[in-house]
C-alpha cells in the first residue's frame, strides 16, 4: 500500500481548495508515491515524464495537472490527453469528471476510434474544455477542422510505449503539429524504450524525468 507520511498528503501541494476538498470526499487523502514525486513539479508547471507500473496512480497525477491550469469560464480545449485504447479513453475521461466534480459546468469529451462519428461530430460542435481520446480518431478530427487546439496548455500522452508499440507515430504527430507551442507536456509510460525516449525529446521541453519503482 501507499507510504503514509505528511509530506505524501495532496494537502502540502499547490492544488486549489476546491479540488483538495473533492479529493477528501473521494477518498483520496495520500499520495501514491508517482503522485508525491510528480505532482508538485506538474504544479509548478513543468514538463514531466513519468515512469511507473500499472495501478500507481498516474492517471490522477496528470488529471490534477490539466485541471488546476484549466479556466473554466473560457469554454475552449485546453488540455488533450491521447491513450492508446478506446477503453483507457473512456477510464480517463471517467477519472478526470470523477477529480473535476467539484467545478461546475466542465466538459470533458472522448474522442475514441471505435465509437460512432455522429455524436463526436455533435460535441465538439457545443465544444469541450478537455478533450480525451485516441490518436486516430483525435487526428481524424483535426483534418476535418472540427477540433481546434489553438488555446491548449496541456498535453497528455498517456502509456506512450503502448502508443508506440500500436503505431501511432504519425498520428501523433498530426495532433502535435496543431498544439501552440507554448503548452505543458505531460508523458507517462510504464517502460521507458528508446523510442520514448526520442518521442519524449521531440515533444518536451527540458522535462523532469521521475521514475517510481514497484514497490511490494
Ligand atoms: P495507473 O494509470 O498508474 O495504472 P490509475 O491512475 O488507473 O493507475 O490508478 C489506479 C487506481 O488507484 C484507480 O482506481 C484510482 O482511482 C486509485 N487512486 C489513484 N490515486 C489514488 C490516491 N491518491 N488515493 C487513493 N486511490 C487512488
Ligand atoms: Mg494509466
Amino acid at each position: 500500500m501507499f507510504a503514509l507520511s505528511s509530506t505524501s498528503c495532496f494537502s502540502t501541494t499547490a492544488l486549489s481548495p476546491a479540488l483538495l476538498e473533492n479529493l477528501t470526499s473521494l477518498g483520496y487523502t495520500t499520495m501514491t508515491d508517482i503522485q508525491a514525486q510528480t505532482l508538485p513539479l506538474i504544479l509548478a508547471g513543468k514538463d514531466v515524464i513519468g515512469q511507473g507500473k500499472t495501478g500507481s496512480g498516474k492517471t490522477a497525477a496528470f488529471s490534477l495537472g490539466l485541471l488546476h491550469n484549466l479556466n473554466v469560464k473560457r469554454f475552449r480545449v485546453q488540455a488533450v490527453v491521447v491513450c492508446p485504447t478506446r477503453e483507457l479513453a473512456d477510464q480517463v475521461a471517467v477519472e478526470i469528471r470523477k477529480l473535476a466534480r467539484a467545478i461546475h459546468n466542465i466538459k470533458v469529451l472522448a474522442l475514441c476510434g471505435g465509437a460512432p462519428m455522429g455524436p463526436q461530430i455533435g460535441s465538439l460542435e457545443h465544444g469541450a474544455h478537455i478533450v480525451v481520446g485516441t490518436p486516430g480518431r483525435i487526428e481524424e478530427h483535426l483534418r476535418k477542422g472540427r477540433l481546434n487546439l489553438d488555446e491548449v496548455n496541456t498535453f497528455v500522452l498517456d502509456e506512450a510505449d503502448r502508443m508506440l508499440e500500436m503505431g501511432f507515430e504519425e498520428s501523433l504527430s498530426c495532433i502535435i503539429e496543431h498544439l501552440p507551442t507554448a503548452r505543458q507536456n505531460l508523458l507517462f509510460s510504464a517502460t521507458y524504450p528508446t523510442k520514448i525516449e526520442q518521442l519524449a525529446q521531440h515533444v518536451m521541453v527540458s522535462p523532469e524525468k521521475i521514475v517510481v519503482e514497484a514497490t511490494h
